[in-house]
């Protein structure tokens, strides 16, 4: 098999994997989503909650609109919640909340990865936004320019997957601790809280395998020419 060949075999295999994670986590939130936590606390109560335990003030809880749009935004020290979790008393919505809260911990504490993430924000921003070009003057007309643009946008793209994966699975650790120390869900609560995270956490790793696959491409396109 050509180097060419196995790269496609890889891409198709990163797509495949990224394709059943989107499933996996989607069936995982709808499951859980319609799990009661005993406690009975909103997701936005649970993160206000584990933000005032943790010493966090400075963080606003807020509502967004967007599904599944769930996210922790460190410049503006805002924790946004989409309405099937800020509103919501199942086991999914409190899971999906203190997970975004173990990102605002991060924060407060300088958690290394996170400062890093942080800073190859703006450059994944600008690859981004280049991906256009390099899909249609690298990928479709193989022009050389383009590839070589494409290794370094990819290159880009492939080390942000990479240092999302110990920010993603250190936020789901810590919201895993905080929901069973502070008793917000009990055993089989917490065991459902684990199914939504581990389901999340491989939408991540296929992020990366996709960009790393990419970027193999690529650089297996430049090395033939
Ligand atoms: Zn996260």
């Amino acid at each position: 098999m050509s180097p060419t060949s196995i790269t496609w075999l890889l891409i198709i295999g990163a797509t495949v994997i990224a394709i059943i994670a989107q499933i996996r986590v989607s069936s995982a939130f709808k499951r859980f989503s319609r799990v009661r936590t005993l406690r009975g606390l909103t997701g936005a109560e649970v993160a206000t909650l584990i933000l005032r335990d943790a010493g966090i003030g400075d963080v606003q809880v807020r509502r967004t609109e967007s599904w599944l749009g769930d996210h922790y935004d460190p410049s503006k020290k805002v924790l946004c919640l989409s309405p099937g979790v800020y509103d919501s008393e199942s086991v999914a919505a409190v899971g999906i909340a203190a997970h975004e809260c173990g990102h605002a911990i991060q924060h407060k504490n300088a958690y290394w990865p996170l400062q890093v993430r942080m800073t190859v924000v703006p450059v994944t921003m600008i690859a981004s936004q280049l991906l256009p070009f390099v899909v249609i003057g690298g990928f479709w007309f193989g022009i050389m320019g383009f590839i070589t643009l494409g290794i370094f946008v990819y290159a880009a793209l492939t080390a942000f997957q990479l240092i999302t994966l110990p920010v993603e699975f250190d936020a789901s650790r810590r919201a895993k601790q905080i929901l069973r120390e502070s008793g917000v869900v009990v055993a089989d609560e917490a065991e459902g809280v684990s199914k939504v995270l581990n389901a999340a956490a491989w939408t991540y790793v296929a992020a990366f395998l996709s960009a790393l696959t990419h970027l193999l491409h690529l650089l297996a396109i430049r090395n033939r020419n």
